[in-house]
């Protein structure tokens, strides 16, 4: 199979950034946009821009109509029951700290969260500041050797005082699918709700959130090939109708007195203020343009690239690899040398990957380590990247040996 990527030619971003001698390989972090996410950004605010829902003229019509174009495309990307079921939030940090104050009430002191020891500080966080307020504790589930949720352990571990359960898809330090289809069974069989941090699932594969039966299913747009600033929250009806209100203001209320009112329910009594119109908007373009595309052919390449990239750490001496990654990025370590000095020289050679803790210090903890290198692939990378990644890596560690 070719290491070039057919798709490569659409994202405007990869030839400037490569005309700067840059090779990007930080797509876990936030991937580069197509240029029809670029033209819908512009495209919304050279036609005119609008606040929605709330204007009767044409440009508020027009831009209310897109908004909510995307509300229905991303019902459609996830097979969620409904638009209602579709929330707009800031990303996925948003999203979980929604939960965390929405679900609030339903927790008496004593009640367990269950969390595993690989998430994200924005799935650890939200959930441990919860169960300090409400005096509930927080279960982390260990993992196995491969860097996947230990089952056994869990079994043990979700019990009668299990309320709610939140775990990564796809781990942005492991990069391997968590065992969700039988996880969450486990929570479900205790009348918990279940969470899933789809941040870096979601850019890998479609996703049937019905099929997977979680309640709750978070992610970013701006992994996804979209603009920053905007993010998913699906939630299925009955679980986002024991959400409370969190944040109060313009568009979620239905009416209101000096003293009192009363809110709308999901989506809009959850989408306080103006949103991030125009990132909504190119959201739905990043959703039409990925529908557009193969989606066994993107997975098909970036397993071939992720192969190589396994590979060629493979080959060299004193490479640690944090897990048995499985796809879209592997996280690294090299014995004798300093993440600092290692992601420093591979800077200065304009190769950009992620270097530190990555948001999940105390799975750096679990793991035994300072940091990592982080080197993670999209569907735009081509084999030369990795090539280029690789002579730099030989270049500095020569010089640092
Ligand atoms: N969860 C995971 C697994 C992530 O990788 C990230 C971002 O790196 C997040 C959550 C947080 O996403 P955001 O910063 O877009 O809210």
């Amino acid at each position: 199979m070719s290491l070039n990527s057919p798709w490569r030619s659409d994202f405007p971003a990869l030839s400037a950034l490569s005309a700067e001698g840059q090779t990007y390989l930080d797509s876990a972090a936030t991937s580069q946009k197509p240029q029809v996410v670029l033209d819908a950004l512009m495209g919304y605010y050279a036609s005119g821009a609008a606040n929605v829902h709330r204007a009767q003229h044409l440009p508020g019509e027009r831009a209310t109509r897109a908004f909510e174009g995307t509300r229905i495309r991303a019902t459609h990307w996830l097979n969620a029951a409904s638009p209602a079921e579709i929330l707009f939030t800031r990303g996925t940090t948003e999203a979980i700290n929604l939960l965390a104050y929405g679900l609030e009430h339903l927790f008496q002191p004593g009640d367990e969260i269950v969390i595993s020891a690989l998430e994200h500080h924005a799935n650890l966080l939200p959930w441990q500041q919860l169960a300090i307020r409400r005096q509930l504790k927080l279960v982390v589930l260990p993992l196995d050797r491969s860097g996947l949720i230990d089952l056994e352990q869990a079994r043990q571990l979700i019990g009668a005082r299990t309320r709610l359960l939140a775990v990564s898809q796809l781990s942005n330090v492991l990069g391997r699918w968590q065992p969700l289809t039988e996880l969450l069974p486990l929570a479900r069989a205790q009348g918990a709700l279940t969470v899933v941090d789809g941040a870096q699932g979601v850019v890998h594969g479609r996703h049937d959130v019905q099929a997977l039966g979680c309640d709750f299913y978070a992610f970013s747009s701006h992994k996804l090939y979209g603009p920053d600033g905007i993010g998913v929250l699906y939630g299925r009806g009955d679980a986002l109708a024991r959400l409370k209100h969190w944040q109060f203001g313009g568009e979620m209320v239905h009416s209101a007195t000096y003293q009192s009112a009363d809110f709308h329910g999901a989506p809009l009594g959850f989408e306080a203020g103006t949103p991030a119109i125009a990132s909504v908007i190119g959201l739905g373009a990043a959703l039409d343009y990925l529908g557009s595309l193969d989606a066994a052919a993107i997975a098909g390449h970036e397993a071939v690239l992720h192969t190589k990239l396994l590979a060629g750490l493979a080959a060299r001496d004193g490479v640690r690899l944090l897990g048995e990654p499985e796809l879209a990025l592997a996280s690294f370590s090299i014995e004798g040398v300093h993440n600092a000095d290692l992601a420093h020289l591979l800077t200065e050679q304009g190769i950009a990957v992620r270097a530190g803790h990555h948001c999940a210090m105390p799975l750096m903890q679990t793991l035994g380590v300072q940091g990592a290198i982080r080197v993670s692939l999209a569907l735009y990378n081509n084999g030369d990247d990795l090539e280029r990644f690789f002579s730099a890596l030989d270049k500095t560690l020569e010089l640092l040996r």
